[in-house]
């Protein structure tokens, strides 16, 4: 879903529900206003929610990062009937990943606190239902700091900061005049 389509215009991905959409597991409302009345006039904003685009409803079962195999990275495992979505959300990735042109992105802003989305210091539980490690990154979160690494990608509370969200905007503009010359 995107905003707008103005090639001027700073073309960043964002997680679907910081734009108010309401594509949470309880289905509530998690916009931020901040963000969208700084940041909207000036951005094409892409957004995307992982965990509905690859099929899961609204409302949905909370999921957590949970350690199965110590020596694999943690899967995306449901809350309460612990149903593992991991395979489901890495076909997904792999499909909508392929999708996403590098040079048409000049940034990302993601969700903090999301097993999908979040960039780090998530919990990661062990199969007793106990966290183990802080230090989790959300599923889609990693996969396209991994595909994308050129990428400035930030979460959406670290840009209230006023240094951080500057050192974000430097970074994007960066990537925005790189397109140009290369374009
Ligand atoms: S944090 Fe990510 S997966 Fe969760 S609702 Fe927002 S966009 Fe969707």
């Amino acid at each position: 879903m995107r905003t707008g389509d103005n090639p001027e215009k700073i073309k960043i991905g964002i997680s679907a529900c910081l734009l108010g959409h309401e594509t949470r597991y309880n289905g509530q409302y998690k916009g931020d206003p901040f963000l969208v009345n700084a940041l909207l006039p000036y951005f094409d904003l892409i957004s995307i929610c992982p965990e509905v685009e690859m099929g899961l409803s609204i409302p949905r079962e909370p999921m957590r990062l949970v350690k199965t195999n110590p020596k694999e990275p943690p899967r995306l495992i449901t809350k309460m009937t612990e149903t593992d979505h991991t395979d489901k959300l890495e076909e997904w990735i792999n499909t909508r990943l392929t999708q996403i042109d590098i040079d048409e992105l000049d940034g990302y802003i993601l969700k903090s606190g999301s097993p999908s989305c979040g960039t780090g210091s998530l919990d990661i539980f062990d199969t007793e239902g106990n966290i183990s490690e802080k230090n989790g990154i959300g599923f889609f979160a990693r996969a396209l700091m991994n595909r994308f690494p050129s990428i400035p990608v930030e979460e959406d509370r670290r840009l209230h900061n006023d240094e951080v969200r500057e050192n974000f905007i430097r970074q994007v503009l960066t990537k925005k005049d790189k397109r140009h010359i290369n374009e």
